[in-house]
């Protein structure tokens, strides 16, 4: 159902987690945080050239001990 159209300004990566398909409108920034639309995981750019994404480390919630 998904068509795929050519755009050169799109970045496609394919979520660790879900395998679905994150489109990035723009050239991101390394270390940049993006959010699947599939799972709604936070990923983090871990490389540009090629784009890889990795899934962000979840933020815990620490009360303290
Ligand atoms: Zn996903």
């Amino acid at each position: 159902m998904n068509t795929q159209t050519p755009n050169p300004s799109a970045l496609i990566v394919e979520c660790p987690s879900c395998a679905d398909t994150v489109t990035l409108t723009r050239r991101p920034l390394c270390g940049e945080v993006v959010r699947c639309g599939g799972c709604a995981v936070e990923l983090e750019v871990v490389s540009i050239e090629p784009l890889r994404v990795e899934e962000a480390p979840q933020v815990q919630e620490d009360w303290g001990e």
